[in-house]
Protein backbone atom coordinates (compact mmCIF):
# COMPACT_ATOMS: atom_id res chain seq x y z
CA UNK A 1 0.00 0.00 0.00
CA UNK A 2 2.98 2.71 -0.13
CA UNK A 3 4.30 3.73 -2.39
CA UNK A 4 6.22 7.13 -2.89
CA UNK A 5 7.70 9.05 -0.02
CA UNK A 6 8.43 6.95 3.17
CA UNK A 7 8.73 7.77 6.51
CA UNK A 8 12.06 6.93 8.27
CA UNK A 9 11.47 4.67 11.11
CA UNK A 10 12.64 7.61 13.49
CA UNK A 11 11.71 10.53 13.47
CA UNK A 12 11.12 13.88 15.13
CA UNK A 13 8.58 16.35 15.01
CA UNK A 14 10.43 20.05 15.69
CA UNK A 15 8.00 23.28 16.24
CA UNK A 16 9.41 26.80 15.47
CA UNK A 17 7.56 29.15 15.93
CA UNK A 18 9.29 32.00 14.96
CA UNK A 19 10.56 30.44 12.37
CA UNK A 20 13.94 30.92 13.44
CA UNK A 21 15.73 27.76 14.74
CA UNK A 22 15.53 24.98 11.84
CA UNK A 23 19.25 25.07 11.80
CA UNK A 24 19.71 24.51 15.43
CA UNK A 25 16.58 22.16 15.63
CA UNK A 26 18.22 20.27 12.53
CA UNK A 27 21.96 20.11 14.56
CA UNK A 28 20.35 17.82 16.80
CA UNK A 29 19.34 15.19 14.16
CA UNK A 30 22.79 15.50 12.91
CA UNK A 31 24.04 14.79 16.04
CA UNK A 32 22.17 11.94 16.95
CA UNK A 33 24.11 10.53 13.17
CA UNK A 34 27.18 11.14 14.61
CA UNK A 35 25.59 9.25 18.02
CA UNK A 36 24.83 6.41 15.62
CA UNK A 37 21.55 6.37 14.66
CA UNK A 38 19.19 8.19 12.13
CA UNK A 39 16.82 10.61 13.42
CA UNK A 40 14.89 12.90 10.57
CA UNK A 41 13.66 15.95 11.08
CA UNK A 42 9.66 16.58 10.84
CA UNK A 43 9.36 20.54 10.97
CA UNK A 44 5.29 20.75 12.19
CA UNK A 45 3.53 23.81 13.15
CA UNK A 46 -0.47 23.60 13.68
CA UNK A 47 -2.88 25.89 12.12
CA UNK A 48 -3.62 27.12 15.24
CA UNK A 49 0.41 28.63 15.77
CA UNK A 50 0.17 29.91 12.51
CA UNK A 51 -2.92 31.42 13.02
CA UNK A 52 -1.75 32.56 16.75
CA UNK A 53 1.59 33.96 15.39
CA UNK A 54 -0.28 35.76 12.01
CA UNK A 55 2.14 33.22 9.83
CA UNK A 56 1.99 30.90 6.89
CA UNK A 57 3.61 27.16 5.99
CA UNK A 58 5.22 28.90 3.38
CA UNK A 59 7.39 29.99 5.71
CA UNK A 60 7.87 26.82 7.37
CA UNK A 61 8.82 25.66 3.91
CA UNK A 62 11.69 28.26 3.28
CA UNK A 63 13.52 28.13 6.59
CA UNK A 64 13.54 24.14 6.75
CA UNK A 65 14.61 24.13 2.62
CA UNK A 66 17.69 26.77 3.86
CA UNK A 67 18.55 24.84 7.21
CA UNK A 68 19.11 21.73 5.34
CA UNK A 69 20.65 23.20 2.58
CA UNK A 70 22.95 25.18 4.72
CA UNK A 71 24.12 22.33 6.84
CA UNK A 72 24.35 20.01 3.81
CA UNK A 73 21.74 17.51 5.01
CA UNK A 74 21.14 14.69 2.55
CA UNK A 75 18.56 12.71 4.38
CA UNK A 76 14.58 12.85 4.38
CA UNK A 77 12.68 15.74 6.18
CA UNK A 78 9.43 16.78 6.23
CA UNK A 79 7.15 19.46 6.28
CA UNK A 80 3.64 18.48 8.15
CA UNK A 81 0.54 19.96 8.33
CA UNK A 82 0.08 19.92 11.70
CA UNK A 83 -3.68 18.71 13.19
CA UNK A 84 -5.66 20.14 9.74
CA UNK A 85 -9.06 19.23 8.87
CA UNK A 86 -11.29 19.83 5.74
CA UNK A 87 -11.37 23.27 6.47
CA UNK A 88 -8.06 24.00 7.32
CA UNK A 89 -5.68 21.97 5.05
CA UNK A 90 -5.71 24.11 1.81
CA UNK A 91 -2.96 26.94 2.43
CA UNK A 92 -0.84 23.38 3.70
CA UNK A 93 -1.02 21.42 0.73
CA UNK A 94 1.35 23.19 -1.55
CA UNK A 95 4.67 23.39 1.00
CA UNK A 96 3.40 20.45 2.89
CA UNK A 97 4.44 16.34 2.52
CA UNK A 98 3.02 15.28 5.91
CA UNK A 99 -0.45 15.48 6.69
CA UNK A 100 -1.38 14.90 10.52
CA UNK A 101 -5.06 14.81 9.96
CA UNK A 102 -7.16 15.29 13.02
CA UNK A 103 -10.54 13.66 13.49
CA UNK A 104 -10.83 13.94 17.29
CA UNK A 105 -13.85 16.21 16.62
CA UNK A 106 -15.74 13.70 14.91
CA UNK A 107 -14.70 10.92 17.41
CA UNK A 108 -18.31 9.87 19.18
CA UNK A 109 -20.56 11.36 16.52
CA UNK A 110 -22.59 8.42 14.95
CA UNK A 111 -21.45 6.74 11.71
CA UNK A 112 -24.29 5.41 9.65
CA UNK A 113 -25.94 2.34 10.85
CA UNK A 114 -25.89 -0.10 7.63
CA UNK A 115 -21.59 1.70 7.55
CA UNK A 116 -21.41 0.05 11.25
CA UNK A 117 -23.56 -2.77 9.89
CA UNK A 118 -21.59 -3.72 7.50
CA UNK A 119 -18.08 -2.73 9.32
CA UNK A 120 -18.90 -5.42 12.02
CA UNK A 121 -19.72 -7.87 9.01
CA UNK A 122 -16.16 -7.59 7.48
CA UNK A 123 -14.38 -8.11 10.43
CA UNK A 124 -15.55 -11.67 12.35
CA UNK A 125 -11.64 -11.57 13.19
CA UNK A 126 -12.59 -8.53 15.40
CA UNK A 127 -15.43 -10.37 17.53
CA UNK A 128 -14.91 -13.50 19.82
CA UNK A 129 -11.17 -13.86 21.27
CA UNK A 130 -8.57 -12.10 19.71
CA UNK A 131 -5.22 -13.45 19.85
CA UNK A 132 -2.49 -10.91 19.05
CA UNK A 133 0.80 -11.98 18.89
CA UNK A 134 3.13 -11.00 21.43
CA UNK A 135 0.15 -9.75 23.59
CA UNK A 136 -0.12 -11.81 26.52
CA UNK A 137 -3.80 -12.07 27.13
CA UNK A 138 -6.07 -12.42 24.30
CA UNK A 139 -8.54 -9.38 24.01
CA UNK A 140 -12.24 -10.90 24.52
CA UNK A 141 -14.84 -8.68 22.73
CA UNK A 142 -18.52 -9.62 21.26
CA UNK A 143 -20.47 -7.63 18.42
CA UNK A 144 -21.67 -4.98 21.22
CA UNK A 145 -18.54 -4.29 21.93
CA UNK A 146 -17.12 -4.09 18.29
CA UNK A 147 -20.11 -1.92 17.27
CA UNK A 148 -19.67 0.09 20.26
CA UNK A 149 -16.38 1.51 19.19
CA UNK A 150 -17.22 1.52 15.44
CA UNK A 151 -20.02 3.63 16.58
CA UNK A 152 -17.26 6.14 18.14
CA UNK A 153 -14.74 5.66 15.63
CA UNK A 154 -16.12 5.11 12.14
CA UNK A 155 -17.25 8.42 11.42
CA UNK A 156 -13.71 9.92 12.06
CA UNK A 157 -12.10 7.56 9.69
CA UNK A 158 -14.62 8.09 7.63
CA UNK A 159 -13.67 11.68 7.52
CA UNK A 160 -10.14 11.06 7.40
CA UNK A 161 -10.85 9.55 4.09
CA UNK A 162 -12.35 12.23 2.86
CA UNK A 163 -9.25 14.23 3.55
CA UNK A 164 -6.78 11.57 2.13
CA UNK A 165 -8.77 11.56 -1.05
CA UNK A 166 -8.76 14.79 -1.38
CA UNK A 167 -4.69 15.79 -0.64
CA UNK A 168 -4.62 12.45 -3.38
CA UNK A 169 -6.67 14.54 -5.64
CA UNK A 170 -4.62 17.93 -5.18
CA UNK A 171 -1.27 16.03 -4.37
CA UNK A 172 -0.98 12.81 -5.79
CA UNK A 173 -0.66 9.30 -4.45
CA UNK A 174 2.73 8.92 -2.13
CA UNK A 175 3.75 12.66 -2.74
CA UNK A 176 3.15 13.06 1.05
CA UNK A 177 2.94 10.81 4.30
CA UNK A 178 -0.44 10.50 5.63
CA UNK A 179 -0.76 10.43 9.48
CA UNK A 180 -4.00 9.86 11.65
CA UNK A 181 -3.84 11.68 15.02
CA UNK A 182 -6.93 10.91 17.55
CA UNK A 183 -4.73 12.99 21.05
CA UNK A 184 -6.65 16.09 21.44
CA UNK A 185 -9.48 14.36 22.95
CA UNK A 186 -11.22 13.42 26.46
CA UNK A 187 -10.31 9.46 26.33
CA UNK A 188 -7.23 7.48 26.02
CA UNK A 189 -7.66 4.93 23.24
CA UNK A 190 -7.51 1.32 24.08
CA UNK A 191 -4.90 -1.26 22.41
CA UNK A 192 -7.96 -2.86 21.04
CA UNK A 193 -9.86 -0.22 20.20
CA UNK A 194 -6.40 1.12 18.44
CA UNK A 195 -7.14 -2.75 16.37
CA UNK A 196 -10.60 -1.79 15.13
CA UNK A 197 -10.09 2.00 14.51
CA UNK A 198 -6.45 0.36 12.09
CA UNK A 199 -9.08 -2.09 10.63
CA UNK A 200 -11.37 0.63 9.51
CA UNK A 201 -8.33 2.38 8.54
CA UNK A 202 -7.50 -0.19 6.49
CA UNK A 203 -10.89 -0.49 4.77
CA UNK A 204 -10.74 3.11 3.99
CA UNK A 205 -7.67 2.17 2.20
CA UNK A 206 -5.72 4.96 4.08
CA UNK A 207 -1.64 4.31 3.87
CA UNK A 208 -0.75 5.63 6.83
CA UNK A 209 2.69 5.70 8.14
CA UNK A 210 1.78 7.44 11.52
CA UNK A 211 -1.13 7.30 14.03
CA UNK A 212 -1.49 9.31 17.26
CA UNK A 213 -3.60 7.51 19.37
CA UNK A 214 -4.27 9.30 23.02
CA UNK A 215 -2.08 7.83 25.45
CA UNK A 216 -3.20 6.94 29.22
CA UNK A 217 -2.00 9.53 31.61
CA UNK A 218 -1.54 13.48 31.10
CA UNK A 219 0.52 14.90 28.23
CA UNK A 220 0.48 18.37 29.27
CA UNK A 221 2.44 20.69 27.46
CA UNK A 222 5.92 21.61 28.19
CA UNK A 223 6.18 19.61 31.55
CA UNK A 224 6.57 16.04 32.30
CA UNK A 225 3.87 12.88 32.23
CA UNK A 226 1.86 12.71 34.89
CA UNK A 227 0.05 9.39 35.24
CA UNK A 228 1.17 5.57 35.88
CA UNK A 229 4.02 4.81 33.92
CA UNK A 230 3.80 0.90 34.21
CA UNK A 231 -0.02 1.06 32.99
CA UNK A 232 1.81 3.40 30.17
CA UNK A 233 4.59 1.30 29.32
CA UNK A 234 1.78 -1.82 29.35
CA UNK A 235 0.20 0.17 26.87
CA UNK A 236 2.64 1.37 24.60
CA UNK A 237 3.76 -1.76 24.11
CA UNK A 238 0.36 -3.55 23.02
CA UNK A 239 -0.44 -1.20 20.78
CA UNK A 240 3.19 -1.68 19.06
CA UNK A 241 2.23 -5.52 19.29
CA UNK A 242 -1.20 -4.27 17.61
CA UNK A 243 0.08 -1.95 15.07
CA UNK A 244 2.18 -4.77 13.92
CA UNK A 245 -0.64 -7.21 13.78
CA UNK A 246 -2.66 -4.72 11.83
CA UNK A 247 0.52 -4.30 9.24
CA UNK A 248 0.73 -7.70 8.59
CA UNK A 249 -3.37 -8.57 8.23
CA UNK A 250 -4.98 -5.38 6.99
CA UNK A 251 -1.78 -5.08 4.32
CA UNK A 252 -0.81 -1.15 5.90
CA UNK A 253 2.02 0.67 5.03
CA UNK A 254 4.99 -1.86 6.17
CA UNK A 255 6.50 1.22 8.54
CA UNK A 256 3.17 2.06 10.38
CA UNK A 257 4.55 3.49 13.30
CA UNK A 258 2.60 5.56 16.66
CA UNK A 259 3.17 9.00 16.71
CA UNK A 260 3.66 10.10 20.05
CA UNK A 261 2.14 13.63 20.41
CA UNK A 262 3.00 16.82 23.15
CA UNK A 263 6.01 14.34 23.36
CA UNK A 264 8.54 16.93 24.47
CA UNK A 265 9.50 17.09 28.06
CA UNK A 266 8.31 13.55 29.00
CA UNK A 267 11.03 12.36 30.67
CA UNK A 268 9.74 9.88 32.72
CA UNK A 269 8.16 7.81 29.90
CA UNK A 270 10.80 8.06 27.42
CA UNK A 271 13.20 5.46 28.79
CA UNK A 272 9.94 3.07 28.38
CA UNK A 273 9.20 3.86 24.68
CA UNK A 274 13.26 3.26 23.88
CA UNK A 275 12.84 -0.24 25.67
CA UNK A 276 9.54 -0.88 23.72
CA UNK A 277 10.15 -0.23 20.49
CA UNK A 278 13.82 -1.89 20.58
CA UNK A 279 12.43 -5.14 22.16
CA UNK A 280 9.23 -4.92 18.87
CA UNK A 281 11.87 -3.38 16.43
CA UNK A 282 9.43 -0.55 15.87
CA UNK A 283 9.71 3.07 14.64
CA UNK A 284 8.49 5.80 16.55
CA UNK A 285 7.14 9.75 15.89
CA UNK A 286 8.47 11.99 18.85
CA UNK A 287 6.22 15.21 18.03
CA UNK A 288 7.88 17.94 20.18
CA UNK A 289 7.21 22.01 19.38
CA UNK A 290 7.01 24.59 21.97
CA UNK A 291 9.70 23.39 23.74
CA UNK A 292 12.35 24.99 21.28
CA UNK A 293 10.11 28.14 21.92
CA UNK A 294 11.05 27.96 25.51
CA UNK A 295 14.77 27.21 24.58
CA UNK A 296 14.60 30.66 22.68
CA UNK A 297 13.51 32.40 26.17
CA UNK A 298 15.74 30.30 27.90
CA UNK A 299 18.76 31.58 25.69
CA UNK A 300 17.91 35.17 25.61
CA UNK A 301 17.35 35.62 29.42
CA UNK A 302 20.94 33.43 29.88
CA UNK A 303 22.09 36.43 27.34
CA UNK A 304 21.40 38.93 29.63
CA UNK A 305 21.20 42.80 29.23
CA UNK A 306 18.75 43.20 26.04
CA UNK A 307 17.59 39.78 26.19
CA UNK A 308 16.73 38.96 29.80
CA UNK A 309 14.83 42.56 29.41
CA UNK A 310 12.80 40.83 26.31
CA UNK A 311 12.51 37.68 28.40
CA UNK A 312 10.81 39.73 31.43
CA UNK A 313 8.64 41.22 29.25
CA UNK A 314 7.18 38.26 27.54
CA UNK A 315 6.73 36.98 31.33
CA UNK A 316 5.13 40.26 32.46
CA UNK A 317 2.75 40.49 29.21
CA UNK A 318 1.81 36.54 29.59
CA UNK A 319 1.23 37.03 33.12
CA UNK A 320 -1.15 40.04 32.40
CA UNK A 321 -3.24 38.04 29.56
CA UNK A 322 -2.80 34.61 31.16
CA UNK A 323 -6.45 33.26 30.62
CA UNK A 324 -6.73 34.56 27.11
CA UNK A 325 -3.36 32.87 26.58
CA UNK A 326 -4.75 29.44 28.25
CA UNK A 327 -8.00 29.28 26.34
CA UNK A 328 -7.02 27.54 23.38
CA UNK A 329 -4.48 25.05 25.42
CA UNK A 330 -6.76 24.31 28.58
CA UNK A 331 -7.24 20.75 28.00
CA UNK A 332 -3.53 20.51 28.11
CA UNK A 333 -2.07 22.48 30.59
CA UNK A 334 -2.03 22.38 34.55
CA UNK A 335 -0.89 26.10 36.09
CA UNK A 336 -0.94 26.82 39.49
CA UNK A 337 -1.20 30.47 40.01
CA UNK A 338 -0.06 30.60 43.70
CA UNK A 339 2.81 29.16 42.18
CA UNK A 340 3.22 32.28 39.16
CA UNK A 341 5.44 35.06 40.89
CA UNK A 342 4.56 38.53 40.12
CA UNK A 343 6.01 39.75 37.38
CA UNK A 344 7.87 42.78 40.14
CA UNK A 345 9.51 40.10 41.47
CA UNK A 346 10.62 38.36 38.27
CA UNK A 347 11.47 42.03 37.31
CA UNK A 348 14.40 42.24 39.90
CA UNK A 349 15.93 38.51 38.56
CA UNK A 350 19.47 37.13 37.33
CA UNK A 351 19.73 35.67 34.40
CA UNK A 352 20.43 32.63 36.33
CA UNK A 353 17.04 32.77 38.55
CA UNK A 354 15.27 32.95 35.17
CA UNK A 355 16.79 30.21 33.83
CA UNK A 356 16.84 28.16 36.43
CA UNK A 357 12.59 28.48 37.03
CA UNK A 358 11.84 28.22 33.60
CA UNK A 359 15.00 25.37 32.28
CA UNK A 360 13.32 22.02 32.63
CA UNK A 361 15.86 20.41 35.24
CA UNK A 362 13.55 18.53 37.76
CA UNK A 363 16.37 18.23 39.69
CA UNK A 364 16.88 21.63 40.03
CA UNK A 365 14.70 22.90 43.21
CA UNK A 366 14.13 26.45 41.54
CA UNK A 367 12.56 24.93 38.66
CA UNK A 368 8.77 26.12 38.35
CA UNK A 369 6.50 24.19 36.06
CA UNK A 370 3.66 26.76 36.21
CA UNK A 371 5.56 29.54 35.29
CA UNK A 372 7.07 27.10 32.02
CA UNK A 373 3.58 26.66 31.33
CA UNK A 374 2.52 29.80 31.36
CA UNK A 375 5.13 30.89 29.44
CA UNK A 376 4.94 27.47 27.37
CA UNK A 377 1.44 29.04 25.91
CA UNK A 378 2.76 32.83 25.90
CA UNK A 379 4.29 32.80 21.94
CA UNK A 380 2.00 35.23 21.19
CA UNK A 381 3.10 37.92 23.80
CA UNK A 382 6.33 37.41 21.53
CA UNK A 383 4.68 37.05 18.26
CA UNK A 384 3.06 40.73 19.25
CA UNK A 385 6.42 42.18 19.70
CA UNK A 386 7.57 41.53 16.28
CA UNK A 387 10.47 42.82 14.78
CA UNK A 388 11.76 43.73 18.29
CA UNK A 389 11.59 39.79 19.34
CA UNK A 390 13.47 38.40 16.14
CA UNK A 391 16.03 40.83 16.17
CA UNK A 392 16.84 39.68 19.62
CA UNK A 393 16.95 36.39 18.81
CA UNK A 394 19.37 37.36 15.71
CA UNK A 395 21.57 39.34 18.07
CA UNK A 396 21.84 36.35 20.68
CA UNK A 397 21.68 33.47 17.78
CA UNK A 398 24.54 31.53 18.82
CA UNK A 399 23.29 31.29 22.92
CA UNK A 400 19.79 30.74 21.54
CA UNK A 401 21.22 27.86 19.15
CA UNK A 402 23.33 25.98 22.00
CA UNK A 403 20.23 25.70 24.04
CA UNK A 404 17.72 24.23 21.53
CA UNK A 405 20.39 22.13 19.90
CA UNK A 406 21.04 20.62 23.46
CA UNK A 407 17.68 20.46 24.83
CA UNK A 408 16.95 18.66 21.45
CA UNK A 409 19.44 16.63 21.49
CA UNK A 410 20.45 15.93 25.55
CA UNK A 411 17.09 15.41 26.62
CA UNK A 412 14.55 14.27 23.77
CA UNK A 413 16.43 12.77 21.08
CA UNK A 414 19.22 10.96 23.37
CA UNK A 415 16.86 9.20 25.71
CA UNK A 416 14.09 8.37 22.96
CA UNK A 417 16.14 7.10 20.21
CA UNK A 418 19.58 6.19 22.13
CA UNK A 419 18.36 4.91 25.79
CA UNK A 420 20.65 7.37 26.83
ZN1 LIG B 1 -1.44 16.35 18.63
Amino acid sequence: MSEGLVLPKFSVGVGDRFAHQAKAQLAACIKAGEAGVEVVPVWNKSNREHTIIGTDPNQTRKAADAAVKELGWDKPYFLDADHINFKTVDRFIEPCDFFTMDVADEIGKAAKPEDVDAFVARHPELVGTVTIPRIAEPFKTDVAFVKGVANKFLAAVQDAGKIYRYLVEKKGAGKFVPEISMDETDFPQTPVELLIILAAIADEQIPIQTIAPKFTGRFNKGVDYVGDVAQFTKEFEEDLAAIAFAVKRYGLPANLKLSVHSGSDKFSIYSAIYNAVKKFDAGVHLKTAGTTWLEELIGLAEAGGDGLAIAKEVYREAYAHSDELRGPYATVIDIDDAKLPKPEEVDGWTSKQFTDALRHDQSNPAYNPSFRQLLHVGFKIAAKMGDKYLKALEANEEIVAKNVTTNLFDRHISPVFLGK
